[in-house]
């Protein structure tokens, strides 16, 4: 016999076991326990390591950013990455400003929630990037409208173009699988 009395009811919410938001049941993946954001989030971090495991590393992958505007957002992505890339910090400041200031190096596309930031720089040898995540959203003044809520920043020396344009081939890519999982 299976005692009922302790169940919960179907119509009770239960937390994602990630961030915490009470969800109803049928909407957290059984065998997880995460609300669909954050289900897509984590697909989304197993598929750069799969896509380009030589751009990013742990150390790279925000997944709960604390700033609270676009420019505590950009310092907070350029700093996780400069430590894991061993970058200096006048390097990393040099970088933040071109992302924020610079709109003949640095580029921004958003779009349903999603940031791709984009900066060629000529100290960087290698390119680099990184992947971030805001709970709660920061303005990002898109044109639709939307807080931004995940990021992807990518730093690359200015040539050869076409590595460039490889990389924010798959970086966008990744973004619309992401936008897939988590439309409503
Ligand atoms: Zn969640």
């Amino acid at each position: 016999m299976i005692a009922t009395s302790d169940r919960q009811p179907p119509s009770a919410s239960c937390p994602c076991r990630e961030c915490g938001q009470d969800q109803p049941p049928s909407s957290l993946d059984a065998y997880s326990g995460l609300c669909p954001n954050c289900a897509a989030w984590e697909e989304l971090q197993q598929a750069v390591y799969h896509h380009a495991p030589h751009l990013w590393s742990a150390g790279s992958i925000v997944s709960d950013l604390e700033a609270t505007t676009s420019q505590q957002a950009i310092s907070e992505i350029v700093e996780s990455m400069a430590l894991e890339a061993g970058m200096s910090e006048q390097l990393s400041e040099t970088i933040v400003k071109a992302l924020l200031f610079d709109q003949e190096a640095a580029s921004t596309a958003i779009d349903h929630g999603l940031a791709m930031l984009h900066v060629t720089h000529p100290s960087v040898a290698e390119p680099l990037a990184s992947v971030a995540r805001s709970q709660f959203g920061i303005d990002f003044g898109s044109p639709d409208g939307h807080p931004a809520k995940v990021f992807v920043v990518l730093v690359s020396p200015p040539q050869p173009p076409a590595e460039h344009l490889r990389l924010t081939a798959t970086a966008a890519r990744l973004l619309r699988n992401y936008s897939r999982r988590t439309a409503t």
